[in-house]
């Protein structure tokens, strides 16, 4: 299953410029990604200090 981010973002854009498909994207009030484009790679649960993204 895709990556989602959770209410935990604070928008602090680091996962998305790890990203390697550009799945991550500024989204109201936290970053959103797209289901549809996202491999399931784990860059950005790597970099986020929150913990906010997390595997559906
Ligand atoms: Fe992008 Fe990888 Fe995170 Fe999916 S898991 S949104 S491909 S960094
Ligand atoms: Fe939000 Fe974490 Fe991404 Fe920063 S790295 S924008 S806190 S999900």
């Amino acid at each position: 299953m895709a990556y989602a981010i959770s209410d935990a973002c604070i928008a602090c854009g680091a996962c998305a410029a790890e990203c390697p498909v550009s799945a991550i994207t500024e989204g109201d009030g936290k970053y959103v990604i797209d289901a549809d484009t996202c491999i399931e790679c784990g860059a950005c649960a790597g970099v986020c200090p929150v913990g906010a993204p997390e595997q559906a």
